[in-house]
């Protein structure tokens, strides 16, 4: 019966991408807005692209009508030039990942799905890539809400119409490798497992208090453990 909904990030979770993530972000921007504003050197971690998409532009000093008035250009032109561009030398799958999966996927008691800041034809190309976009039946993407933590409520209904299951917070488990993750998960009293396959280390992430902290996701059965033991024990 199933009993857990697991929910992974991609970036700096199950993958990572080369700079040519924000490069092409940058070339995107600059071709509709004309300028790239901070995207060559600004924090990534754990945003959501539209916010980033935001972030950067607003730095340049672009009024937020401005940036709304061309965003849905934006963002299909980033999409566009990333489907384009990324090739399989710019994406690394992070160790462990496809064994966990695979475990995970042929378990009937756990459902897997994305819960992450990417728009979901960008995020969809970087998994299909190393070829583990088939795993995610469904997920949360940066389409869905204008914040990460409006992701889990979006996650919930659509596992929902997928199995006619409606997860409980207590059997929700968020994957991921920064702060956002975390605070994410405890917005909705989900549990939060962080990894310290990102830009942060597992120190920097504890600080946040997640759940659990892993150093990364190459033990299968440790990992396993930790999704299904409950939060309260
Ligand atoms: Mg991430």
């Amino acid at each position: 019966m199933l009993k857990k909904l697991v929910l992974f990030d991609i970036d700096g979770t199950l993958l990572s991408v080369s700079k040519i993530n924000r490069s092409v972000l940058g070339d995107a921007l600059k071709e509709v807005y004309g300028t790239e504003g901070s995207t060559g050197t600004h924090n990534f971690a754990g945003k959501m692209d539209s916010v980033i998409i935001h972030e950067v532009l607003g730095s340049a000093g672009l009024s937020e009508a401005d940036i709304s008035g061309k965003f849905e250009l934006a963002k299909a032109t980033y999409i566009e030039m990333f489907r384009v561009q990324a090739k399989a030398e710019d994406v690394t799958l992070m160790e462990g990942v496809r064994e966990l999966l695979d475990e995970i996927s042929v378990r009937s008691e756990m459902m897997l799905g994305l819960l992450t800041g990417n728009f979901e034809e960008s995020g969809r190309h970087k998994l299909r890539i190393p070829y583990i976009d088939h795993y995610f039946p469904f997920g949360a993407f940066a389409d869905d809400a204008t914040s990460r933590n409006g992701l889990p409520p979006v996650a919930v209904e659509k596992a929902y119409r997928m199995t006619g299951r409606r997860f409980s917070a207590d059997d929700v488990v968020i994957i991921g490798d920064t702060e956002h993750d975390i605070a994410c998960a405890k917005a909705h009293k989900a549990k939060s497992i962080a990894v310290a396959t990102g830009t942060y280390s597992s120190g920097e992430l504890k600080k946040h208090k997640p759940d659990v902290v892993l150093e990364n996701l190459c033990q299968t059965d440790l990992v396993i453990s930790e999704i299904l033991r409950s939060t309260t024990n």
